[in-house]
């Protein structure tokens, strides 16, 4: 073959090769092309919707009634609503860029941020560091992308309101007390009166007397549970001591209460290790926990029934608790009854056992709270109740 023929061949061959190379890198160049455009306009969505998320936050977060602080890992402000300024007594927009310590002057909200840090949340409550500046409540929540939300309430009206409750309790209490004290006495002076051996008295009347006697015994009790729960609610310091075996405390509380589960039929055991790591903690209010928890128990169960007082180590704990099989408590009453003056029902008790004042559970919850502890029930209707309260083990715990 003419050698111009197979080269013009070869280079016919080489242009069509090339030009569908061409072409495909055409196409390419043309899909990438459009692939970026439609990244770019993605990336511009998603920025809208950053900007409109972030202006809906700033919106929230100036609707609100709460200060709201946002600060990074190290603890230094990244953004703060209008609120918090004012609650902070600052300037609008002074407060971006301070540390916690900076913005809040109070070392107790740092500790709290650094628990927050590590545990996910954690809340205190501080006075603002002026002349009668408010009273604030600071709850600190790990935010998802690091740092924390701090927010902020003023709660100085409530406290104001709880302490004008407290006093009038208290001063309720203290003037019912004398005269309440001395109708009681009375009362059981009568009633032994009505026993004497010449003394005929109807039926009617002797029931009548000693019906009296008995209610006024209950309205003694709820004046001194009353007044126990203010003292102890007005901060009443607790007369603390290192070295608290709430194994003992447990079976000597316990065994107070041994003659009235007698009574009613009812066994009281009683399993304590000896030799529990200590607790710090006040004997007298610890051991009145026991009790109240001891006495609903008998007044809860049947006759022939069984309870049982445990304490043991756990975790960095002593866990004390009072078990019985008796009618329980429905869930949804659970969390209320350490309300005080909370009843599930007041017909569901032992009748002999008398009536309750409702407070017995809420004095045992202000006393446990006292000592950095916590206090709850599991409970299920018809087959029993456990409360249960949880101490931290004193000094190191190595024991
Ligand atoms: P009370 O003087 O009425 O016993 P508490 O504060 O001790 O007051 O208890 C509040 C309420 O909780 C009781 O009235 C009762 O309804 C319920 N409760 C407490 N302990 C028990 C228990 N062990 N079993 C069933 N219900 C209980």
């Amino acid at each position: 073959m003419d050698p111009w023929i197979v080269i013009s061949l070869g280079l016919a061959v080489t242009a069509i090769v090339v030009a569908g190379i061409a072409i495909r890198n055409a196409r390419a160049l043309t899909r990438s092309l459009a692939a970026n455009r439609r990244l770019r306009a993605d990336v511009s969505q998603r920025d809208d919707e950053i900007a409109g998320a972030a202006a809906e936050q700033a919106v929230l977060g100036e609707a609100v009634g709460s200060g709201i602080v946002r600060v990074d890992r190290s603890l230094r402000v990244i953004s703060a609503n209008a609120v918090a300024h004012t609650l902070l007594g600052r300037t609008p927009g002074t407060l971006v860029g301070r540390s916690v310590m900076e913005a809040f002057l109070d070392a107790s909200v740092e500790s709290m941020a650094q628990a927050a840090l590590a545990n996910g949340t954690a809340r205190t409550e501080v006075r603002r560091a002026d002349a009668d500046g408010p009273m604030l409540t600071v709850l600190g929540r790990r935010a998802h992308a690091g740092g924390l939300w701090l927010i902020v309430d003023d709660v100085s009206e409530l406290r104001r309101l709880q302490r004008i409750r407290t006093e009038f309790i208290d001063n309720l209490s203290h003037e019912l007390r004398t005269p309440l004290t001395t109708v009681s006495l009375l009362a059981e002076t009568l009633s032994r009166e009505a026993d004497g051996p010449d003394v005929v008295l109807p039926p009617k009347m002797r029931d009548r007397i000693g019906k009296i006697e008995v209610e006024t015994g209950h309205l003694v009790q709820m004046v001194n549970e009353l007044l126990d729960l203010s003292r102890i609610e007005s901060g009443d310091t607790l007369a603390l001591v290192d070295g608290l075996d709430m194994g003992r405390l447990a079976a000597q509380s316990a065994e107070r209460l041994r003659l009235f589960a007698d009574r009613q039929g009812v066994t009281l055991r009683v399993e304590a290790p000896d030799g529990l790591p200590p607790v710090r903690g006040d004997s007298a209010r610890l051991g009145q926990v026991v009790v109240n928890l001891v006495h609903n128990a008998v007044k809860f169960s049947p006759d022939g029934g069984e309870i049982l007082v445990r304490a043991d180590r756990e975790g960095a704990d002593i866990v004390t608790s009072v078990q019985d099989h008796g009618v329980g408590i429905p869930r949804d009453a659970q969390d209320r009854v350490f309300e005080r003056f909370y009843k599930v029902d007041r017909a569901r008790m032992r009748a002999e056992t008398g009536g309750g004042t409702g407070l017995g559970l809420a004095i045992a919850r202000h006393v446990v709270e006292q000592h950095g502890g916590r206090i709850w029930v599991e409970s299920s209707e018809g087959s029993g109740s456990t409360f249960s309260f949880a101490l931290p083990v004193a000094g190191n715990g190595d024991h």
